[in-house]
């Protein structure tokens, strides 16, 4: 028998007032006893449930409901944003997910608040929206390089958690996923991109000025864990130095996140009974 969770992630990765990111181990599996290969079992059982639950979703969408998911992915270069976005959200269907990734603001962006953006890329009812970045980089990298004048942090947490409050209240299930690397595997991962010309498409110079500031990240990224991981968006801390593992992580609370919803098939709006004897009664 392939081993399975022996606690959910939703449990043990979720971000409470008593995290320390500076203890956190990233190349840890909390909760799992089981190996990549029993992890990828575990998956492929998310595959088929998370088609079968993401049609549910669309169909509710279809029907007036008003139930979405946006699943948010932050982290440092390298996380493993993208892989998670092609190994987990890969696994359903394309029509169902919204996906945005989320890069230095454009011209038009800057003219508007951080909030504008976002707002305009979040789910429709029955999909599911994925972030790659958030408005959280505008609590990290412009809070490391001090984008903007003074110091509006303070008032950017708070405006943020009334934001997500808003937004679950429309209807939207708020998976927050911050992919933590240890700084190791960050070098091992930039220096596998400049050995592998398959990879250097991926390799941008600025990362390693990024990399310069590691320690002023793992200090912003504390204070947002501290402000803005809420019940109605809490945050995950997904330990992200084995690939397969985080990858584990983010299906398993896609997968409960949905399976909690509840969804079941919408009932038809037509009589059912009368559209049988249409058909059979319609002579080609
Ligand atoms: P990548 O995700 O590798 O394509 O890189 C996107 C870059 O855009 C990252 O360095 C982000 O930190 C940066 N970025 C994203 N949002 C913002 C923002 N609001 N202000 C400044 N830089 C940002
Ligand atoms: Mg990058």
């Amino acid at each position: 028998m392939a081993k399975k969770w022996d606690v959910f992630p939703s449990t043990t990765l979720r971000v409470g007032p008593d995290f320390r990111l500076d203890a956190f181990d990233a190349a840890a599996t909390p909760g799992f006893s089981g190996d990549e290969k029993d992890a990828s079992k575990i998956m492929a059982k998310h595959a088929n449930a998370l088609s079968d639950l993401q049609e549910r979703l669309f169909a509710d969408g279809r029907a007036g409901g008003t139930t979405s998911v946006l699943l948010v992915l932050q982290g440092m270069d390298t996380s493993g944003k993208g892989g998670i976005v092609r190994h987990v959200v890969g696994m359903v269907d394309p029509q169902g997910v919204q996906h945005r990734a989320f890069g230095k603001p454009t011209k038009e962006e800057l003219a508007h608040h951080y909030l504008w953006r976002i707002r305009n890329a979040l789910p429709v009812a029955g999909k599911i929206g994925v972030f790659d970045r958030s408005h959280y980089e505008d609590v990290l990298i412009v809070r490391v390089h001090n984008l903007v004048p003074g110091s509006p942090w303070a008032e950017r947490y708070a405006e943020i958690n009334a934001f997500e409050a808003e937004v679950a209240a429309a209807g939207t299930r708020i998976i927050k996923c911050a992919m933590l690397i240890s700084p190791d595997e960050q070098k091992r991962r930039l220096g596998e991109r400049l050995e592998r010309p398959d990879k250097y498409w991926k390799f941008n110079p600025g990362d390693i000025d990024e990399r310069a500031y590691w320690n002023e990240y793992q200090a912003v990224y504390q204070d947002m864990f501290d402000a803005t991981s809420t019940d109605v968006a809490p945050w995950y801390a997904v330990p992200a130095d084995n690939k397969w593992f985080a990858r584990l992580v983010v299906g398993s609370l896609l997968f409960e996140t949905l399976t909690k919803l509840n969804l079941g098939w919408p009932a038809a709006d037509f009589d059912v009974e009368e559209q049988k004897r249409r058909l059979e009664d319609l002579r080609l």
